[in-house]
Formats: structure tokens, C-alpha cells, sequence
């Protein structure tokens, strides 16, 4: 069967690929109908509070259910959409599914969890971003200490995004560094800027128990936070070692397949409902 298919026959998208012309051009294509024909899906991964095995947050990651090609990772397709401003009305409605899933989630009596969503460099261009968060904060009756926003270092950099920081940082919302320390940037905007969290990027993470400096520097990033009163969090963490040195380290919170993959609504409510903080912490020893 898969000769048949010929060049059909696509290969397996992955957050690591790279779509050549002809597959970005169909992507982009179908992606302008993704949002009316409902094809869009966020998973969700838990973080957890390293000192006891707590859930004290989700982040949201967008999926493209593709009707030919089955569930496609933001790698590809995130990109394309920035480029072509598609990001725009598709960040609108991440924003606005995940804010009245965390409200339902809290009406059914599941407990409260921050929920964070990823917010585009071309979101901010957009302008209109703070009045949009707070419609939407009030469309869905979420409250505001429960949704955190995820930028990245070259977003908080540019000083024409300010503004537009502070103003959501007026919404008692949580501001949150993705990637941090992986783009040419300097500290300083830590010193100016109303943010709240950093989250540690996977490449550090990697090294740990093998790399010197990665711990090196993990271990001054952790120190800086504390310092200046930031919540810490790893992303990446897949060992036991990785979360050990975290621990001793005092890192705040940990994210990565050691505990939770990101998973669909349905499984998140489940490991909501059933989730012990002391099971959690025994599991990842085995
Ligand atoms: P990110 O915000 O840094 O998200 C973390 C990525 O690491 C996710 O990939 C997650 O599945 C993956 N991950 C988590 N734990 C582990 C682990 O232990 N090991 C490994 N190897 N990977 C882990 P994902 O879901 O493929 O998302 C990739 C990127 O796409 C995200 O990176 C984010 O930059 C972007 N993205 C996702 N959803 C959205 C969205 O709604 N809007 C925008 N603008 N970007 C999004
Ligand atoms: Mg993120
Ligand atoms: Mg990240
Ligand atoms: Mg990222």
C-alpha cells in the first residue's frame, strides 16, 4: 500500500522536521481552514512543584489534527503560520479554548491549576493584545491568577513590546521567559521588565550529570532567579538525575516526560482527578 502512495506517501511529522517547499505550500493552504473546520487541538503537560510532587500548572501545546496526515506537532506548522499572520487568528483561539477549559476544569471541582500558553512574536505586533487577554478573561469568567503567558527572550527584549508587557502584567497575570538563555540576549530586561518566572531550556537540562557547564550554568540561572525573586522552572527533564540535581539545586518546578507528557484534555482532566503528590515523587525513583 504505502508504494502505491508514491510521494503521497508522507513521512511522519515531528516537532524536529523541516517541511520542504512543496509540503510548507500545502500546509500553509490547509492551515487557513484549520481554525473553521475545528481541526486545532491543545494538549496539555503538567508542572510540577519539585519539593512535593505537587501539579501546580499545565502548559497548553497547540496539535493540528490533519484531516490526510494525522496529528501534526507545532514544529510543523507553528513557523509557517507566523509567516503567513495565520498565528494571529490561531493564538486567538488557543487563548480562548484554554481559558474556558481551565474554567470548566475549576467548575467541576478538579483542583485549580495556572494554565500557560505560548504567545507568538507576531501577537504582539498586533497590538490589541492586552484588551483581547482581558475580553477574553472575561468572556470565560477565568481568573487572572490562573493564566500564565509565555514569551520568549527576543519578545521581551524589543523595547516597542513594553507597553504591551505592562499592561498585561496590570491583568494580574503570570509573565513567563520560554527558552530561557538560548538567544543571543542580555539579563537586564529582568531587571525592567514585569516578569514573573523563567523556564530553563531543555538543551541545558540535557547536560546535566554529563556536561559541566550546562550545570555551570543552570546553577547561575537558578541563583539569579532566586535573587531577583523569579519562580524557576526546568523544562526537558527526562531522568531521574536531571531531577535530583534540580532538587538539591533548589530549582522550583519541573516539567518533562520524567513525569507527564503533554496529553489530550481528556487525560489531563483524569490526571487531575487522580493525582497524588507522594505516588508522583515514588514513581519517578523506580
Ligand atoms: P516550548 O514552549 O518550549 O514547549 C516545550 C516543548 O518541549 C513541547 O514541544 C513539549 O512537548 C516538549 N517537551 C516537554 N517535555 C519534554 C521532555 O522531557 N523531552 C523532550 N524531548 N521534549 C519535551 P511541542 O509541543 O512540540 O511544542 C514545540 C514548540 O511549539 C513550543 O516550545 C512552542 O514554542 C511552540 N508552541 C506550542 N504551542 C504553541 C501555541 O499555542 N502558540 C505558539 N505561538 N507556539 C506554540
Ligand atoms: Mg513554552
Ligand atoms: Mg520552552
Ligand atoms: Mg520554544
Amino acid at each position: 500500500k504505502a508504494k502505491d502512495e508514491g510521494k503521497n506517501n508522507y513521512r511522519i511529522y515531528d516537532s524536529s522536521l523541516n517541511p520542504d517547499a512543496e509540503e510548507r505550500l500545502e500546509i500553509k493552504n490547509s492551515l487557513r481552514h484549520a481554525v473553521d473546520r475545528n481541526e486545532l487541538t491543545v494538549h496539555y503537560q503538567p508542572q510540577i512543584e519539585v519539593g512535593s510532587g505537587r501539579i501546580l500548572g499545565l502548559e497548553a501545546l497547540i496539535r493540528w489534527n490533519h484531516p490526510k496526515r494525522g496529528l501534526l506537532m507545532p514544529g510543523s506548522f507553528i513557523a509557517i503560520a507566523e509567516e503567513t499572520g495565520l498565528i494571529v487568528p490561531i493564538g486567538e483561539w488557543v487563548l480562548r479554548t484554554v481559558c474556558s477549559q481551565s474554567k470548566r476544569w475549576q467548575e467541576a471541582g478538579l483542583p485549580p491549576v495556572r494554565v500557560a500558553v505560548n504567545l507568538s512574536a507576531r501577537q504582539f505586533a498586533q497590538n490589541q493584545l492586552s484588551p483581547l487577554v482581558q475580553d477574553i478573561l472575561t468572556e470565560t469568567g477565568l481568573d487572572p491568577a490562573h493564566l500564565e503567558l509565555e514569551i520568549t527572550e527576543s519578545m521581551a527584549m524589543q523595547d516597542r513590546n513594553w507597553n504591551t508587557l505592562a499592561e498585561l502584567k496590570q491583568l494580574n497575570i503570570t509573565i513567563s521567559i520560554d527558552d530561557f538563555g538560548t538567544h543571543y540576549s542580555s539579563l537586564s530586561y529582568l531587571k525592567h521588565l514585569p516578569v514573573n518566572k523563567i523556564k530553563i531550556d531543555r538543551s541545558f537540562v540535557n547536560g546535566i550529570a554529563q556536561e559541566p557547564k550546562d550545570e555551570a550554568i543552570i546553577m547561575a540561572m537558578l541563583l539569579v532567579a532566586h535573587r531577583l525573586n523569579l519562580t524557576i522552572l526546568a523544562e526537558g527533564v527526562e531522568t531521574y538525575d536531571q531531577f535530583s540535581f534540580l532538587h538539591r539545586n533548589q530549582c522550583d518546578e519541573i516539567q518533562g516526560y520524567l513525569f507527564y507528557k503533554p496529553q489530550s484534555a481528556e487525560q489531563i482532566e483524569h490526571i487531575l482527578r487522580q493525582h497524588s503528590p507522594e505516588e508522583t515523587l515514588n514513581r519517578i525513583k523506580g
